[in-house]
């Protein structure tokens, strides 16, 4: 069985890969964008219009499953912050707005941006959580399940560690007390949202695999 991965980020792919693989040794080849020759369009930028984390997956799985006829899966994911009242929530990609950290790339304007939010905001008050939700489309019949995975924190004062991505560095994993940019990947994946998210699709795709059609034919 082959299942068509609808990410962009290289980061999500590695763990997507590695958390399947973990979970069942049959899991299904994983194939890329890039290997199955999608090119990015302008198109993709507006997957994403949605209020909800289930609805943003559910767009950009359909998008692709309609696109190359292979069974889709896309995960939506983001930073919860109870101090900001949920947000960035599904807006965390772009959390930091354009230009205003000058010399920063995206996920580290973010951070910034996210720290100085936060900034004088006590310990006791800097609970958080990261949310995934993995979207599984399959054709031609388009019927769609999605998986959410939660993981609770803390957003740190200050970074810390350097593996993983994005806001790693400043979330802290509240039983371990370590950024999760100190976890190695095997301990970010038991712990983490997405590996909540990913195994809930493994196990429901050991139970009922898809049904394969157009050129999505292994
Ligand atoms: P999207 O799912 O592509 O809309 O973007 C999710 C946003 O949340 C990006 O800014 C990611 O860097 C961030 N994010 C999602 N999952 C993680 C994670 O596991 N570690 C760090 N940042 C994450």
């Amino acid at each position: 069985m082959r299942l068509l991965l609808a990410t962009r980020s290289a980061d999500k792919a590695r763990e997507i890969a590695g958390i399947l693989a973990d979970a069942w040794p049959g899991a299904p080849r994983i194939v890329t964008l890039e290997e199955r020759g999608v090119t990015w369009t302008e198109a993709e930028e507006g997957l994403e219009p949605f209020d909800t984390f289930e609805e943003n997956a559910a767009s950009k799985a359909r998008y692709f499953a309609d696109l190359t006829g292979m069974p889709t899966v896309a995960d939506d994911s983001g930073l919860e912050v109870d101090a900001l009242g949920g947000r960035p929530g599904v807006r965390t990609r772009r959390f930091a707005p354009p230009d205003m950290y000058p010399g920063l790339d995206q996920d580290e304007a973010n951070n910034r941006h996210l720290l100085v939010r936060l900034d004088g905001v006590p310990p006791a008050r800097r609970g958080a959580r990261y949310v995934c939700v993995a979207c599984l489309v399959v054709p031609p019949s388009g019927t769609s399940v999605h998986f959410r995975g939660e993981a609770p924190g803390r957003i740190r004062s200050r970074p810390r560690g350097s593996g993983g991505f994005g806001y790693d560095p400043i979330f802290e994993d509240h039983l371990t007390a370590r950024s999760y940019a100190e976890l190695n990947a095997e301990e970010k994946n038991e712990r983490s949202h997405r590996g909540k998210a990913f195994r809930a699709l493994a196990r429901h795709l050991a139970l009922t695999p898809p049904t394969l059609g157009g050129d999505g034919e292994a």
